[in-house]
Protein backbone atom coordinates (compact mmCIF):
# COMPACT_ATOMS: atom_id res chain seq x y z
CA UNK A 1 0.00 0.00 0.00
CA UNK A 2 1.61 3.28 -1.20
CA UNK A 3 0.40 6.64 0.87
CA UNK A 4 2.53 9.90 0.98
CA UNK A 5 3.95 11.08 4.19
CA UNK A 6 3.86 15.16 5.45
CA UNK A 7 5.33 14.13 8.64
CA UNK A 8 8.46 16.00 9.58
CA UNK A 9 11.00 13.44 8.75
CA UNK A 10 11.28 10.72 7.08
CA UNK A 11 9.69 13.13 3.85
CA UNK A 12 8.07 11.89 0.72
CA UNK A 13 11.36 11.18 -1.29
CA UNK A 14 10.71 12.22 -5.72
CA UNK A 15 10.87 9.56 -8.39
CA UNK A 16 14.34 11.04 -9.57
CA UNK A 17 15.79 10.58 -6.16
CA UNK A 18 14.89 6.96 -6.06
CA UNK A 19 16.02 6.12 -9.60
CA UNK A 20 19.03 8.42 -9.00
CA UNK A 21 19.67 5.96 -5.72
CA UNK A 22 19.72 2.65 -8.41
CA UNK A 23 22.83 3.17 -10.29
CA UNK A 24 25.37 0.25 -10.31
CA UNK A 25 28.00 0.41 -7.07
CA UNK A 26 31.45 1.33 -7.34
CA UNK A 27 34.23 0.35 -5.32
CA UNK A 28 34.93 3.57 -2.54
CA UNK A 29 38.37 2.99 -2.68
CA UNK A 30 38.30 3.42 -6.26
CA UNK A 31 38.57 6.83 -8.12
CA UNK A 32 35.11 6.68 -9.54
CA UNK A 33 34.33 7.37 -6.00
CA UNK A 34 36.71 9.67 -5.45
CA UNK A 35 35.21 11.75 -8.10
CA UNK A 36 31.48 11.59 -7.19
CA UNK A 37 32.62 12.65 -3.29
CA UNK A 38 34.42 15.49 -5.10
CA UNK A 39 31.76 16.39 -7.49
CA UNK A 40 29.41 17.33 -4.35
CA UNK A 41 31.62 19.04 -1.93
CA UNK A 42 31.31 22.96 -3.58
CA UNK A 43 27.40 22.41 -3.58
CA UNK A 44 27.61 21.40 -0.49
CA UNK A 45 29.49 24.58 0.85
CA UNK A 46 27.22 26.79 -0.65
CA UNK A 47 24.23 25.32 1.50
CA UNK A 48 26.38 24.87 4.48
CA UNK A 49 27.60 28.50 3.69
CA UNK A 50 31.16 27.47 4.78
CA UNK A 51 34.53 27.57 3.77
CA UNK A 52 34.94 23.92 5.85
CA UNK A 53 34.80 20.14 4.16
CA UNK A 54 31.27 18.63 4.55
CA UNK A 55 31.58 15.16 5.83
CA UNK A 56 29.38 12.94 4.94
CA UNK A 57 28.65 10.09 7.41
CA UNK A 58 26.66 6.83 7.13
CA UNK A 59 24.19 7.01 9.77
CA UNK A 60 21.40 9.35 11.03
CA UNK A 61 21.75 12.45 12.54
CA UNK A 62 22.28 11.00 15.85
CA UNK A 63 25.72 9.09 15.14
CA UNK A 64 27.26 12.83 14.62
CA UNK A 65 25.03 14.13 17.67
CA UNK A 66 27.03 11.78 20.19
CA UNK A 67 30.04 12.15 18.20
CA UNK A 68 30.29 15.54 18.41
CA UNK A 69 29.97 15.26 22.18
CA UNK A 70 33.03 12.56 22.07
CA UNK A 71 35.27 14.54 19.44
CA UNK A 72 34.70 17.89 21.76
CA UNK A 73 33.93 18.02 25.19
CA UNK A 74 36.82 18.02 28.11
CA UNK A 75 35.35 19.83 30.63
CA UNK A 76 31.39 20.08 30.57
CA UNK A 77 29.30 20.21 27.82
CA UNK A 78 25.83 22.58 28.05
CA UNK A 79 22.99 21.56 26.43
CA UNK A 80 19.97 24.01 25.33
CA UNK A 81 16.72 22.15 26.24
CA UNK A 82 13.12 22.77 24.66
CA UNK A 83 11.73 19.92 23.33
CA UNK A 84 12.09 15.83 22.85
CA UNK A 85 15.83 16.18 20.86
CA UNK A 86 17.34 18.59 22.67
CA UNK A 87 16.23 16.90 25.76
CA UNK A 88 17.81 13.85 24.86
CA UNK A 89 21.24 15.07 23.76
CA UNK A 90 21.86 15.47 27.42
CA UNK A 91 20.76 12.46 28.18
CA UNK A 92 23.56 10.95 25.53
CA UNK A 93 26.72 13.53 26.74
CA UNK A 94 25.76 11.80 30.21
CA UNK A 95 25.82 8.26 28.63
CA UNK A 96 29.10 8.95 27.11
CA UNK A 97 30.36 9.37 30.29
CA UNK A 98 30.38 13.09 29.88
CA UNK A 99 29.85 15.96 32.23
CA UNK A 100 26.98 17.59 31.32
CA UNK A 101 24.03 20.39 32.29
CA UNK A 102 21.08 21.34 30.47
CA UNK A 103 19.78 24.63 30.10
CA UNK A 104 16.01 23.99 30.15
CA UNK A 105 12.88 25.61 28.49
CA UNK A 106 9.13 24.50 28.05
CA UNK A 107 8.72 22.45 24.89
CA UNK A 108 7.43 25.15 22.57
CA UNK A 109 9.31 27.89 24.30
CA UNK A 110 12.61 28.81 21.62
CA UNK A 111 16.21 29.25 23.96
CA UNK A 112 16.36 32.12 25.88
CA UNK A 113 19.17 34.25 24.92
CA UNK A 114 20.05 35.98 27.98
CA UNK A 115 19.71 32.81 30.03
CA UNK A 116 22.14 31.14 27.56
CA UNK A 117 24.55 33.95 28.34
CA UNK A 118 24.18 33.79 31.82
CA UNK A 119 25.02 30.14 31.67
CA UNK A 120 27.87 30.43 29.51
CA UNK A 121 29.03 32.95 31.25
CA UNK A 122 29.76 30.58 34.82
CA UNK A 123 32.47 29.38 33.20
CA UNK A 124 31.85 25.58 33.28
CA UNK A 125 32.10 25.08 29.66
CA UNK A 126 33.95 24.00 26.92
CA UNK A 127 30.82 23.07 24.56
CA UNK A 128 27.45 23.53 23.94
CA UNK A 129 24.47 21.97 22.05
CA UNK A 130 21.56 23.67 20.37
CA UNK A 131 18.94 22.48 18.09
CA UNK A 132 18.15 25.34 15.67
CA UNK A 133 14.52 23.97 14.92
CA UNK A 134 13.06 21.65 17.94
CA UNK A 135 11.38 19.07 15.22
CA UNK A 136 9.07 17.48 18.54
CA UNK A 137 7.64 20.86 18.61
CA UNK A 138 7.77 22.71 16.05
CA UNK A 139 9.87 25.26 17.59
CA UNK A 140 12.63 27.47 15.77
CA UNK A 141 15.11 29.30 18.12
CA UNK A 142 16.76 32.66 17.26
CA UNK A 143 19.86 30.78 15.87
CA UNK A 144 21.63 34.29 14.51
CA UNK A 145 20.89 35.95 18.42
CA UNK A 146 22.39 32.42 19.79
CA UNK A 147 25.17 32.77 17.92
CA UNK A 148 25.89 36.26 18.84
CA UNK A 149 26.60 35.11 22.52
CA UNK A 150 28.00 32.24 21.60
CA UNK A 151 30.65 34.37 19.96
CA UNK A 152 31.11 36.16 23.52
CA UNK A 153 32.91 32.86 24.82
CA UNK A 154 35.53 31.54 22.34
CA UNK A 155 36.86 29.17 24.57
CA UNK A 156 33.24 27.46 24.36
CA UNK A 157 32.65 24.95 20.76
CA UNK A 158 29.47 25.66 19.43
CA UNK A 159 27.53 21.96 18.07
CA UNK A 160 24.36 23.12 16.40
CA UNK A 161 21.80 20.66 14.91
CA UNK A 162 20.02 21.91 11.97
CA UNK A 163 18.23 18.41 10.57
CA UNK A 164 15.29 20.08 10.35
CA UNK A 165 15.72 23.50 9.07
CA UNK A 166 19.06 22.79 7.01
CA UNK A 167 18.16 24.13 3.16
CA UNK A 168 14.69 25.31 4.25
CA UNK A 169 16.68 28.81 5.04
CA UNK A 170 20.02 29.91 4.91
CA UNK A 171 22.08 29.11 8.17
CA UNK A 172 25.24 30.76 7.70
CA UNK A 173 27.87 28.77 9.42
CA UNK A 174 30.70 30.87 8.96
CA UNK A 175 29.52 34.00 9.40
CA UNK A 176 27.52 32.54 13.06
CA UNK A 177 30.66 31.03 14.11
CA UNK A 178 29.43 27.53 14.11
CA UNK A 179 31.95 24.69 15.22
CA UNK A 180 29.77 21.99 14.32
CA UNK A 181 26.93 21.95 12.06
CA UNK A 182 25.08 18.45 11.23
CA UNK A 183 22.30 17.59 9.65
CA UNK A 184 20.17 14.41 8.11
CA UNK A 185 19.48 13.39 4.71
CA UNK A 186 15.25 12.49 5.38
CA UNK A 187 14.42 16.11 6.35
CA UNK A 188 14.03 19.31 4.24
CA UNK A 189 16.47 17.51 1.80
CA UNK A 190 14.19 14.60 1.30
CA UNK A 191 16.10 11.79 0.79
CA UNK A 192 15.89 8.52 2.32
CA UNK A 193 17.21 7.80 5.65
CA UNK A 194 20.87 6.64 6.57
CA UNK A 195 23.21 9.90 5.54
CA UNK A 196 24.35 12.79 8.13
CA UNK A 197 26.14 15.60 6.15
CA UNK A 198 28.84 17.93 9.04
CA UNK A 199 30.89 20.70 8.93
CA UNK A 200 33.70 21.02 11.39
CA UNK A 201 35.44 23.99 12.20
CA UNK A 202 39.29 24.38 12.62
CA UNK A 203 39.52 24.98 15.87
CA UNK A 204 37.07 22.25 16.58
CA UNK A 205 38.94 19.75 14.58
CA UNK A 206 42.25 21.09 16.70
CA UNK A 207 40.34 20.50 19.98
CA UNK A 208 39.30 17.03 18.84
CA UNK A 209 42.91 16.59 18.22
CA UNK A 210 43.55 16.92 22.19
CA UNK A 211 40.81 14.78 23.26
CA UNK A 212 40.76 11.18 23.98
CA UNK A 213 38.01 8.56 23.32
CA UNK A 214 36.87 10.12 19.99
CA UNK A 215 36.49 6.19 19.49
CA UNK A 216 36.72 5.40 15.46
CA UNK A 217 33.46 5.57 13.47
CA UNK A 218 32.81 8.90 14.37
CA UNK A 219 36.34 10.23 14.76
CA UNK A 220 36.85 13.93 13.25
CA UNK A 221 40.03 13.79 12.34
CA UNK A 222 39.33 10.22 10.60
CA UNK A 223 36.67 12.28 8.46
CA UNK A 224 39.21 14.69 7.87
CA UNK A 225 42.14 12.73 6.73
CA UNK A 226 40.00 10.88 4.94
CA UNK A 227 38.19 13.73 3.23
CA UNK A 228 41.83 15.07 2.11
CA UNK A 229 41.43 11.93 -0.30
CA UNK A 230 38.40 12.78 -1.15
CA UNK A 231 36.78 9.37 0.78
CA UNK A 232 35.08 8.25 3.97
CA UNK A 233 36.48 6.64 6.84
CA UNK A 234 34.57 3.57 6.28
CA UNK A 235 32.24 2.24 3.42
CA UNK A 236 29.71 4.74 2.77
CA UNK A 237 26.06 4.35 1.83
CA UNK A 238 26.76 4.70 -1.97
CA UNK A 239 23.34 4.82 -3.15
CA UNK A 240 22.57 7.70 -0.35
CA UNK A 241 25.56 9.68 -2.36
CA UNK A 242 23.98 9.06 -5.73
CA UNK A 243 20.97 10.35 -3.88
CA UNK A 244 22.46 13.33 -2.49
CA UNK A 245 24.41 14.21 -5.72
CA UNK A 246 20.71 14.33 -7.67
CA UNK A 247 19.61 16.44 -4.86
CA UNK A 248 22.07 18.75 -5.16
CA UNK A 249 21.26 19.50 -8.74
CA UNK A 250 17.49 19.92 -8.19
CA UNK A 251 18.66 22.65 -5.27
CA UNK A 252 20.76 24.40 -7.94
CA UNK A 253 18.09 24.05 -10.17
CA UNK A 254 15.68 25.65 -8.33
CA UNK A 255 17.87 28.21 -7.02
CA UNK A 256 18.55 28.59 -3.09
CA UNK A 257 16.58 31.72 -2.77
CA UNK A 258 13.29 30.26 -4.59
CA UNK A 259 13.69 27.45 -2.32
CA UNK A 260 13.25 29.28 0.82
CA UNK A 261 10.85 31.51 -0.26
CA UNK A 262 9.07 27.95 -1.52
CA UNK A 263 9.36 26.83 1.92
CA UNK A 264 7.64 29.78 3.81
CA UNK A 265 5.05 30.42 1.32
CA UNK A 266 4.20 26.51 2.22
CA UNK A 267 4.37 27.01 5.80
CA UNK A 268 2.25 30.53 6.17
CA UNK A 269 -0.59 28.28 3.76
CA UNK A 270 -0.65 25.20 6.16
CA UNK A 271 -1.20 28.10 9.08
CA UNK A 272 -3.41 29.92 7.56
CA UNK A 273 -5.43 26.89 6.83
CA UNK A 274 -5.18 25.74 10.45
CA UNK A 275 -5.83 29.33 11.84
CA UNK A 276 -9.00 29.37 9.96
CA UNK A 277 -10.62 26.21 11.36
CA UNK A 278 -9.36 27.32 14.74
CA UNK A 279 -6.11 25.48 16.01
CA UNK A 280 -3.34 27.68 16.49
CA UNK A 281 0.64 27.21 16.69
CA UNK A 282 1.94 24.97 19.78
CA UNK A 283 5.04 27.14 20.11
CA UNK A 284 5.40 30.81 21.27
CA UNK A 285 4.38 33.20 18.87
CA UNK A 286 7.26 34.43 16.50
CA UNK A 287 8.82 31.19 17.03
CA UNK A 288 7.28 28.90 14.89
CA UNK A 289 9.34 26.26 12.67
CA UNK A 290 9.64 26.93 8.72
CA UNK A 291 9.89 23.72 7.40
CA UNK A 292 6.96 22.20 9.56
CA UNK A 293 3.90 23.38 12.06
CA UNK A 294 3.28 22.28 14.98
CA UNK A 295 -0.50 22.84 15.90
CA UNK A 296 -2.01 22.60 19.43
CA UNK A 297 -5.30 20.39 19.14
CA UNK A 298 -7.41 23.34 20.35
CA UNK A 299 -10.52 21.21 18.40
CA UNK A 300 -10.28 18.53 20.30
CA UNK A 301 -10.22 17.00 16.92
CA UNK A 302 -9.64 12.76 17.29
CA UNK A 303 -6.15 12.92 15.44
CA UNK A 304 -6.17 9.32 15.43
CA UNK A 305 -8.80 9.34 13.87
CA UNK A 306 -8.16 11.79 11.39
CA UNK A 307 -4.76 9.72 9.85
CA UNK A 308 -6.79 6.50 9.94
CA UNK A 309 -9.52 8.14 7.22
CA UNK A 310 -6.32 10.36 5.53
CA UNK A 311 -4.69 7.46 5.17
CA UNK A 312 -7.13 5.21 3.99
CA UNK A 313 -9.36 7.88 1.77
CA UNK A 314 -6.55 9.68 0.58
CA UNK A 315 -2.63 8.21 0.78
CA UNK A 316 -1.79 10.84 2.97
CA UNK A 317 -0.06 10.69 6.67
CA UNK A 318 0.61 13.52 8.87
CA UNK A 319 1.65 13.31 12.46
CA UNK A 320 -0.67 13.07 15.94
CA UNK A 321 1.74 14.61 18.40
CA UNK A 322 5.55 13.67 19.27
CA UNK A 323 6.23 11.44 22.81
CA UNK A 324 4.31 13.39 25.20
CA UNK A 325 2.58 15.87 23.14
CA UNK A 326 0.81 13.02 21.78
CA UNK A 327 -3.50 13.50 20.75
CA UNK A 328 -2.53 17.45 22.11
CA UNK A 329 -0.67 18.26 19.08
CA UNK A 330 -0.61 17.57 15.37
CA UNK A 331 2.45 18.13 13.01
CA UNK A 332 2.08 19.05 9.44
CA UNK A 333 5.46 18.83 7.54
CA UNK A 334 6.19 21.43 4.38
CA UNK A 335 10.07 20.52 3.80
CA UNK A 336 11.57 19.06 1.34
CA UNK A 337 9.69 18.81 -2.54
CA UNK A 338 6.38 20.33 -1.63
CA UNK A 339 4.58 22.52 -3.39
CA UNK A 340 1.71 24.62 -4.02
CA UNK A 341 -0.11 21.72 -5.04
CA UNK A 342 0.88 18.81 -3.41
CA UNK A 343 -0.26 21.24 -0.08
CA UNK A 344 -3.56 22.52 -1.51
CA UNK A 345 -4.39 18.29 -1.78
CA UNK A 346 -3.31 17.78 1.55
CA UNK A 347 -5.43 20.22 3.19
CA UNK A 348 -8.69 20.02 0.77
CA UNK A 349 -8.14 15.98 1.86
CA UNK A 350 -7.97 17.57 5.33
CA UNK A 351 -10.89 19.14 5.30
CA UNK A 352 -12.96 16.70 3.91
CA UNK A 353 -11.79 14.27 7.28
CA UNK A 354 -12.48 16.87 9.20
CA UNK A 355 -16.09 17.32 7.99
CA UNK A 356 -16.29 13.62 7.64
CA UNK A 357 -15.86 13.33 11.67
CA UNK A 358 -18.27 16.23 12.46
CA UNK A 359 -15.75 18.84 12.41
CA UNK A 360 -16.18 22.26 10.70
C1 LIG B 1 14.96 13.93 13.13
C2 LIG B 1 15.80 14.74 14.04
C3 LIG B 1 16.91 14.21 14.71
C4 LIG B 1 17.28 12.76 14.72
O1 LIG B 1 17.55 12.27 13.52
P1 LIG B 1 17.86 10.72 13.31
O2 LIG B 1 17.82 10.68 11.85
O3 LIG B 1 16.74 9.95 13.95
O4 LIG B 1 19.16 10.44 13.92
C5 LIG B 1 17.68 15.07 15.46
N1 LIG B 1 17.38 16.35 15.59
C6 LIG B 1 16.32 16.89 15.00
C7 LIG B 1 16.02 18.34 15.20
C8 LIG B 1 15.49 16.11 14.20
O5 LIG B 1 14.42 16.66 13.61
Amino acid sequence: MSYKLFIPGPTAVSAKTLAAMSQPMIGHRSSDFVALYNSIQADLRVLFYTKDPVYVSTSSAWGVMEGSLRNLVKKKVLCCMNGAFSDKWLDVAQRCGLAASGLKAEWGQPVDPAAFRRELASGQYDAFTLIHNETSCGCQSDLPALMAVAREFPEVLSIVDTVSSFSGLAIRKDELGIDVMLTGSQKALAMPPGLALFSVSKRALERAATVTGRGYYFDFLEFQKNHEAGMTPSTPVIPLIYALKSKLEDIKAEGLEARYARHARLNKTVRDWAFGRGFRLFPREGHGSVTLNCFANTRNVDLAAVNKELKAKHGFVIDGGYGKLKGQTFRISNMGDETDETMSALLTALDSVLAGLGVK
